[in-house]
């Protein structure tokens, strides 16, 4: 027998199941390591923002990620918004789960939420002592996230009674509702200030009949201030709160201006194709109005994200051309992972 026939020979059953053991918990251990330490391309000092999903909309794409992005602040992140794929996308960003505690959701479409179920649940089961998290968001948010700990129940009871777990997730993790009718200060830690206000990206006679509100967020760190548009059509709101910032990340819909133009980016659904048409045109800002906004607040670089229609490239750009002929500073057109 050759030596290598003899190795085979020689692991056991018990090796085989250790070895599935080791395998399973490898990343869980690594996630919790580095969420204890911090360490990672995530903690340079400073303040780094990262586009974690610039995809707008509820489709889903086999490469891009739904709304989310990260402030990272000497290595601290805050994440806004957590869209399908954000949490695979944070990781991919050197981000682990273990440092993700703060959380700040613009909306409550699916579109910038869906991946908050995934985030409480894996960070609970990554560790034995997760670390606690918070969801900010307009109304509703708690009833997310209380649902989103209820998604988990069957998970939790299992790993307690078959891991000796012990840690209750309603103990850990916490949804906030926040109001934020004019510029409201709703987060202040030792390292960023965190200012909301309502937008515009829900219609009078929508939020006649219903408390869910939208927001748009402005982040003020040491070194720089960062305004995230959220979902919205062009509002005044936003022009006032991001005045002046270094970074203005704003959702643009390149799918043509206007009340008769098309709504590209519209899935016709159960023959409601006017409706949802008539909600994207009428909830979602045109390149010229994020232009509009930009040069009306004073913003050094405007950051296009939640892209909805049009692709990247020259000054033809749909998403760019009609911007720049009415804001002078500078165009980014985001893309995934996109490290600022
Ligand atoms: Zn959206
Ligand atoms: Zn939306």
């Amino acid at each position: 027998m050759k030596r290598s026939e003899i190795e085979i020979v020689a692991w056991t059953r018990r090796d085989l199941l250790k070895f599935a053991a080791v395998a399973w918990a490898a990343p869980v251990f690594a996630q919790a390591r580095a969420g204890a330490g911090q360490r990672g391309p995530a903690a340079q000092p400073g303040t780094q923002l990262v586009l974690l999903g610039t995809q707008g909309g509820p489709g889903v794409a086999a490469n891009r990620t739904q709304s989310s992005n990260a402030v990272i602040v000497d290595g601290r992140p805050y994440l806004i918004d957590c869209g399908y794929g954000a949490i695979k996308a944070a990781v991919q960003a050197g981000l682990t789960l273990g440092t993700i505690s703060n959380v700040f959701i613009t909306h409550l479409h699916d579109d910038h939420t869906a991946d908050i179920a995934a985030l409480l649940a894996l960070k609970w089961t990554a560790t034995q002592n997760p670390g606690e998290a918070t969801i900010y968001g307009p109304y509703g948010t708690t009833a997310m996230v209380d649902a989103a700990i209820a998604f988990s129940k069957a998970n939790v009871e299992i790993r307690k009674i078959d891991e000796g777990r012990a840690v209750d997730p309603k103990t850990i993790f916490h949804g906030r509702d926040l109001a934020a009718p004019k510029i409201t200060e709703v987060f202040k830690d030792d390292r960023v200030t965190v200012q909301a206000v309502e937008n515009t990206h829900f219609p009078d006679r929508a939020k006649a009949q219903m408390n869910y509100r939208s927001f748009a967020y402005r982040f003020n760190t040491p070194t720089r201030s960062i305004v995230f548009s959220g979902d919205t059509t062009y509002s005044e709101n936003l022009i006032e709160l991001a005045q002046g910032a270094d970074v203005f990340v704003c959702e643009v819909n390149g799918n043509g201006a206007g009340p008769n133009a098309p709504a590209r980016g519209a899935a016709p659904a159960n023959n409601n194709t006017e409706s949802i048409a008539r909600h994207v045109r009428e909830t979602h800002s045109t390149p010229e109005e994020v232009g509009k906004m930009a040069a009306a607040a004073k913003v050094k670089t405007v950051v296009l994200s939640h892209q909805v229609g049009g692709g990247r490239g020259g000054n033809t750009d749909p998403l760019t051309a009609d911007l720049k002929k009415v804001f002078s500073g500078e165009v980014i057109v985001g893309a995934d992972q996109m490290r600022l």
